[in-house]
């Protein structure tokens, strides 16, 4: 499949392949990553999983939670990016 971080340009992700080869279902892969997604989409409104602060929180979900915005906020920037190379 298409790496989804370059779009097939080639980046880190992929090894500058521009894609990624998927072994074994790729339900099982990605089921736990959605549901850590899904609860990471709850958390940034304020609804963390587990009931508590952040200190209630397990730290998986946490680093977790921080990737995702992380990673979010520079795909956002890359999109940007491109968009005005393309101009
Ligand atoms: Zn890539």
């Amino acid at each position: 499949m298409e790496c989804p971080a370059c779009g097939g340009e080639g980046c880190e992700e992929c090894d500058h392949t521009g894609s990624w080869s998927v072994k074994g279902c790729p339900r099982e892969f990605v089921q736990p990553i959605v549901m850590a997604a899904n609860l990471s989409t709850h958390a940034s409104k304020g609804m963390l999983p587990v009931q508590g602060g952040t200190l209630d929180q397990s730290a998986w979900f946490m680093d977790f939670w921080q990737r995702l915005e992380s990673d979010t906020a520079k795909i956002d920037r890359d999109r940007i990016e491109r968009e005005r190379a393309r101009r």
